[in-house]
C-alpha cells in the first residue's frame, strides 16, 4: 500500500487508536452505580484514545515546553510556548467535550473526574485541573470583581482562560505553614512579593491562586490568605516573572515553573482569616483528580499490556496463557477496580459535600477522610500495574521507544504532588482526631455491610476497619508511625464492600468476584484459581479487551 501512515503510534502502541470508554466496562458499570448512567462518552473515549494519547507520548519524548522570556520589544513575555498540537488539545477538551464544566452546571463531579480519568496523562490532566480548582476558588469565593471568571476558566464562556494553584515555595510544600510571600495592602490594592517554587502552568496561566501573608497575619498555616494573581497586571504589563521551567522526569505537558513575584498585583479569595480552607478545599478537587488521573495511568498500562499479552508467544502460546502471566494480568485488574472504587467513592461524597463552608459539616470531613485514602492508594495502584505492564512487555517493556515505560515514569508522580503519600496519612489523622470524620465513616460502612444478605465478608471488613480506628485510637503517640498502614488498611476494606455493593445494586455476580479475589489479594496474599464461571464472568467485565483483533492491531 503507497502512502505514509499518519501516526507511528499504531505501531508501537497496542492501546493507542481504541475507544477508551467503551472499552472499559467496569469503569462505566461503576458510573451506572454511582450516578444512574452509563453517560455517552465514546467520542471522548476515542478522542482520548488516540488524539490525546499520541500528543503525551509525542510531548514527552520531543515537544516540551519551551519558556521564551525574550522578545523583539522590551517587555518579557514570560511564556510557555506549547505544542501546538497539546494547544489544540487542551482546547478541545474544555471546549468541544466540556470536561470542566460540569459541576458548575449542575451535573456530577463525577461527569468532571470522567473526563481526567480518560485523559489519563498527568500533564493534560494537570492543565485541565489547575484550571478547574482556580474556577472552583472563584466560583464558590469571588467577590464580585472576579467572580465571573471561573466561567472563562470552565469553559462555560467561549473566551478560554487557564489557571493555576501556586502554593509551595523552596522551604517546604508540605509545610505550607513555612509559605514566606507577602501579601500587602497599598491603598485598596493587594501586592504580593515571594517566590513560587513548584508552579505548574507558569507561562501558560491566564491567572493564578497563591498563597501568601498579609503583613501582621500569624505566622503559621492559618495565617494564610489565598489570592487570585493575573498575568498582566492593570496597566497590561507583565504582573510576575516566571525564572525557569523545571526539567522533570514525567509530567512534560504541563510546564512547571519558578515564579516570582515582585510587587505582583492580586485579588483577595474571600476573608484573609479562611485562606488556608480554601486552599485546602482547592487541593481536595486536584487529590481527587489526581486519584482519578492516577486511575488512568493504571488502566492505560493495562490496556497496553493486556493487548501485548495477547499477541506475543512464548513456550509454544500466547504469554496471557500461562498461568503466572495470567495472574498477574488478573492481579492488575483486580488492583484498578479496587482503586476505582474507592476513588469514585471520595468522589461521591465530595459530590454531596462541595457546596459546604468553613468551618464544614461533618458530611465533608468525611469526603475529605476518604480523599486521603483514595489519594494514596491510587498512587500505589498506578506504580504497580504500571510496572507489571512494564515486565508483561518483557525487555521491550524497558525501552524508552515503547509507551509502557512512559506510563510508569507518569504513575510516579501521583504520590507526590498535591501533597504526599505521608501527608495524605497525617492528614487523615487530622480528620480523625479533630473532626472524628472515622465515625462518619463507620457508619456510612456499616450502613453498606448491613445492606450484604449475610455476608460474612462485609462483616470481615466492618471489624478490619474498627481494629484499624482502634488501634490509631489506642496509642495516639504511636499514632504518626502506624498512620500510613492504616491508611491503606481502611482503602482496602473500603474497596471490598464497595465492589460487594455494586454487586448488590447492579445485581451483577461479577462485582462479587472480584470483590472476593481482591479480598485474597489484599488481605491474605491468596488468589484462588478463580473457577471457570468466575473467571468467564471477569473476562466479561473486562469485556471488550477480548474483542479487540490485537493481531490486526498489531499487524501480524
Ligand atoms: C512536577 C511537579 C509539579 C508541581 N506543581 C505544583 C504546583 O503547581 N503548585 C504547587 O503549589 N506545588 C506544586 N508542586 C509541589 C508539590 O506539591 C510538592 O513538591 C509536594 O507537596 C512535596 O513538597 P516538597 O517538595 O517541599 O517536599 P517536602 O515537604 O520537603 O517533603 C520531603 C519528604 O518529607 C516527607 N515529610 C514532610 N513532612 C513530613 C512529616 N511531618 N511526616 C512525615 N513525612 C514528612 C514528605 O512526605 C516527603 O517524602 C509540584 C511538584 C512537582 C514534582
Amino acid at each position: 500500500m503507497l502512502g505514509v501512515p499518519l501516526s507511528s503510534l499504531e505501531h508501537i502502541s497496542l492501546a493507542y487508536g481504541l475507544d477508551h470508554y467503551s472499552l472499559d466496562r467496569p469503569y462505566r458499570f461503576m458510573l451506572k452505580y454511582f450516578i444512574g448512567e452509563d453517560p455517552d462518552l465514546k467520542e471522548l473515549g476515542r478522542y482520548t484514545g488516540t488524539e490525546v494519547y499520541e500528543v503525551a507520548y509525542r510531548v514527552d519524548r520531543l515537544s516540551f515546553p519551551l519558556l521564551v522570556n525574550w522578545s523583539v520589544t522590551e517587555k518579557n513575555p514570560d511564556i510557555s510556548w506549547l505544542d501546538p498540537m497539546e494547544r489544540k488539545v487542551l482546547v478541545d477538551l474544555v471546549s468541544k467535550f466540556g470536561i470542566n464544566r460540569h459541576p458548575f452546571e449542575g451535573r456530577s463531579w463525577q461527569n468532571h473526574y470522567a473526563g481526567i480519568y480518560l485523559v489519563g496523562d498527568p500533564g493534560i490532566a494537570c492543565i485541565l485541573t489547575i484550571t478547574i480548582q482556580t474556577a472552583y476558588a472563584l466560583f464558590k469565593y469571588g467577590n464580585e470583581e472576579i467572580r465571573d471568571y471561573y466561567k472563562n476558566l470552565s469553559g462555560i464562556s467561549r473566551d478560554l482562560l487557564w489557571g493555576a494553584t501556586w502554593f509551595t515555595e523552596v522551604q517546604g510544600g508540605s509545610d505550607l505553614g513555612a509559605n514566606t510571600t507577602k501579601a500587602e495592602k497599598v491603598s485598596r490594592r493587594w501586592r504580593l512579593n515571594g517566590y513560587k517554587y513548584f508552579a505548574s502552568g507558569a507561562g501558560i496561566a491566564d491567572m493564578a491562586l497563591a498563597t501568601a501573608r498579609p503583613v501582621g497575619a500569624k505566622q503559621s498555616a492559618k495565617g494564610l490568605a489565598l489570592f487570585l494573581v493575573p498575568r498582566l497586571n492593570s496597566d497590561d504589563k507583565i504582573n510576575y516573572r516566571v525564572r525557569r521551567l523545571k526539567w522533570k522526569s514525567g509530567t512534560a505537558a504541563v510546564p512547571t515553573g519558578e515564579v516570582e513575584f515582585i510587587d505582583t498585583e492580586a485579588y483577595l479569595i474571600g476573608v484573609p482569616e479562611k485562606g488556608i480552607y480554601y486552599t485546602m478545599e482547592d487541593l481536595m478537587v486536584s487529590r481527587l483528580a489526581n486519584s482519578m488521573g492516577a486511575m488512568g495511568v493504571a488502566r492505560k498500562s493495562y490496556l497496553e499490556a493486556y493487548g501485548y499479552a495477547s499477541i506475543r508467544r512464548a513456550f509454544g502460546k500466547l504469554i496471557k496463557d500461562h498461568p503466572l502471566l495470567a495472574r498477574d494480568l488478573l492481579e492488575a485488574e483486580l488492583k484498578t477496580e479496587a482503586g476505582l472504587a474507592v476513588v469514585m467513592k471520595a468522589i461521591s461524597l465530595f459530590d454531596e459535600a462541595w457546596h459546604d463552608e468553613p468551618p464544614y459539616t461533618d458530611k465533608y470531613h468525611y469526603a475529605r477522610f476518604m480523599t486521603h485514602i483514595a489519594k494514596n492508594f491510587s498512587a500505589d495502584v498506578a506504580a504497580d500495574v504500571s510496572r507489571t505492564a512494564m515486565e508483561i512487555f518483557g525487555g521491550i517493556g524497558f525501552l524508552y521507544e515503547f509507551p509502557v515505560e512512559r506510563w510508569h515514569r507518569e504513575a510516579l508522580i501521583t504520590p507526590i504532588w498535591e501533597g504526599t503519600s505521608n501527608i495524605q496519612a497525617l492528614d487523615m489523622l487530622e480528620a480523625m482526631w479533630k473532626k472524628g470524620a472515622h465515625r462518619t465513616f463507620i457508619e456510612d460502612m456499616e450502613e453498606i455491610a448491613r445492606s450484604q444478605e449475610e455476608s460474612k465478608l462485609a462483616d470481615e471488613m466492618l471489624d478490619i476497619i474498627k481494629d484499624t480506628i482502634r488501634r490509631v485510637e489506642e496509642r495516639p503517640q504511636e499514632a504518626e508511625w502506624i498512620a500510613k498502614w492504616a491508611l491503606n488498611r481502611f482503602a482496602k476494606a473500603t474497596a471490598v464492600l464497595m465492589l460487594l455493593d455494586m454487586g448488590r445494586a447492579l445485581k451483577d455476580d461479577m462485582f462479587v468476584d472480584i470483590a472476593n479475589l481482591y479480598h485474597g489479594l489484599a488481605f491474605t496474599g491468596e488468589v484462588k484459581i478463580p473457577d471457570k464461571d468466575v473467571l468467564s464472568n471477569i473476562i466479561s467485565l473486562r469485556g471488550g479487551l477480548d474483542e479487540v483483533n490485537w493481531k490486526e492491531r498489531a499487524r501480524i
